[in-house]
């Protein structure tokens, strides 16, 4: 029988403990793995045993691999320490010294840092462009260009990728695709399903949901996926068992969990786009059938009070993530973009009255009316 997202959301668990019949995964907090014998060993590396060294393979963090990888409909999956890891491996499984990538320059700030400055030691070169201008990216691609990296949906601004159009000039000119697809995540979107090679994540966020536990995944065709977790235990940017199973777990609800904060944030949006303290609500008008998201971006007018602002957001906390449960702001030209010059700043459009919401599972009402009694102190 074939499931519907919300039964294999829930569902998806790999079934370690069948002796047992343990209900959850057990958690195997272990950092290797005992061999009975020399025969035992060489198993290892036969392939016919699967444990030998949690850097190298543990339960739990092969179930969050394959677990992200069913949910985006990609054959293979591979977890590891964070999110800005994820895609380092997922880079450096296409990508090498002397190679060149074209990537969107709306990026999420770590991973504007790992392509300007981290990659650099590894020699591979950037050029980033406006993904939404199809030319620039025609322009930028060289002879050793290979791979096109964006986000489904963009941050702080939520411009969302045209994925057809990108998997096709990868097509065309014989170069990897690459989305990280965090903030719509596979509730919303499965860019795999659309033809691109490698999806990532920062399950750090939506997958996970709960704001507990530091993660990353990587998912697409098994041969990408057997060099990405050749990086992971290369450079040693693994998961912890424990970490993985915290992901795993929160992975359960996702499907619950942006369904309420989709609506709740549709509303946020609607309620504060009438609201005369602000200049702008920045809220995509489509990203699936299923719902836009639960990231709301807000420009205050530029007379605006911000300290005020952020001090008068009762239960809301600042905070410089997103996706949790509970309703969180966070302030990117102080912390996910404080890394960029002034000039990237500006022409991303980032500046001082730019606020990124990050709408949780809380009632609608409530939330628009904490927000209400902020902006109405910032005037
Ligand atoms: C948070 C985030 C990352 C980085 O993930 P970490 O888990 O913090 O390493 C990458 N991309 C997007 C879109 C993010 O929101």
């Amino acid at each position: 029988m074939t499931k519907s997202f919300h039964t294999e959301v829930v569902h998806n668990h790999i079934d370690q403990e069948k002796a047992l019949n343990s209900k959850s995964t057990p958690i195997y907090q272990t950092s290797a793995f005992a061999f009975r014998d020399l025969d035992h060993l060489e198993s290892y590396y036969a392939g016919q045993t699967p444990y030998s060294y949690s850097r190298e393979n543990n339960p739990n963090t092969d179930e969050l691999g394959r677990s992200v990888a069913a949910l985006e409909g990609a054959p293979a999956g591979v977890a590891s320490s964070s999110g800005i890891s994820a895609i380092m491996a997922g880079i450096l499984s296409v990508a090498e010294s002397g190679d060149h990538i074209v990537t969107a320059e709306d990026l999420y700030g770590g991973t504007h840092q790992l392509i300007t400055k981290e990659l650099a030691s590894f020699g591979i070169e950037y050029t980033m462009v406006s993904f939404a201008d199809e030319q620039a990216v025609k322009d930028a691609i060289q002879p050793n260009t290979k791979l096109l990296y964006s986000e489904s949906v963009s941050n702080p601004f939520l411009r969302v990728e045209n994925i057809e159009v990108l998997v096709e000039m990868g097509r065309e000119h014989g170069i990897r695709t690459m989305i990280d697809n965090t903030f719509a995540t596979p509730y919303l979107l499965q860019p795999y399903k659309q033809g691109v090679d490698l999806v990532v994540h920062s399950a750090t966020k939506y997958i996970g949901g709960h704001s507990d536990v530091t993660s990353g995944v990587v998912v697409g065709h098994e041969d990408l996926i057997a060099k990405a977790k050749r990086k992971v235990i290369g450079l040693g940017t693994n998961l912890s068992p424990f970490e993985a199973w915290l992901t795993q777990r929160g992975s359960k609800t996702l499907a619950l969990r942006m369904k309420q904060q989709s609506e709740n944030a549709e509303l946020v949006a609607r309620a504060l786009s009438e609201d005369s303290g602000i200049e702008r609500v920045f809220y995509p008008e489509k990203v699936s059938e299923r719902g836009k998201g639960a990231i709301v971006t807000i420009e205050l007018n530029h007379n605006a009070d911000v300290e005020a602002f952020f001090k008068s957001l009762g239960w809301i906390k600042l905070a410089p993530t997103l996706a949790g449960v509970e309703t969180t702001v966070s302030y990117p030209i102080r912390t996910s973009h404080r890394s960029l010059t002034e000039e990237e700043r500006k022409n991303i459009g980032i500046n001082d009255y730019v606020i990124r919401l990050s709408i949780g599972i809380e009632e609608a009402e409530d939330i628009i009316a904490q927000f209400r009694e902020a902006i109405q102190h910032s005037i």
